[in-house]
């Protein structure tokens, strides 16, 4: 398991140590899904395929689309129509830090 460290915003413990970090279970694409067959079959620990680590501001904006894969529901956040259109807060702040 990666330490927490929110995937839109890159905040963690280091920069926020009282901010409550979150995961999410996003469906796993194919690749994901065998990824974790293969770990379970061979007992490896590691990060969850398709588990990512939110802040509570960003987990509020995710959570909601935890049913898509993860790539999707990004796209979402990026879609001037998209579900959270609506929501102005944060919405910039994503753009200028998202990694990809
Ligand atoms: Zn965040």
């Amino acid at each position: 398991m990666m330490p927490p460290s929110c995937d839109l915003c890159r905040k963690d413990h280091h920069s926020d140590p009282d901010e409550k970090f979150r995961l999410i279970y996003f469906k796993l694409t194919p690749e994901q899904a065998a990824k974790k067959q293969r770990m379970k079959d061979r007992r490896m620990v590691g990060h969850p395929p398709g588990a990512h680590w939110f802040c509570a501001e960003h987990f509020a904006l995710m959570e909601p689309l935890q049913n898509l894969e993860y790539k999707q529901a990004r796209a979402e956040l990026r879609k001037p129509k998209g579900v959270f259109a609506r929501i102005k807060t944060g919405f910039k702040k994503i753009f200028s830090l998202s990694r990809t």
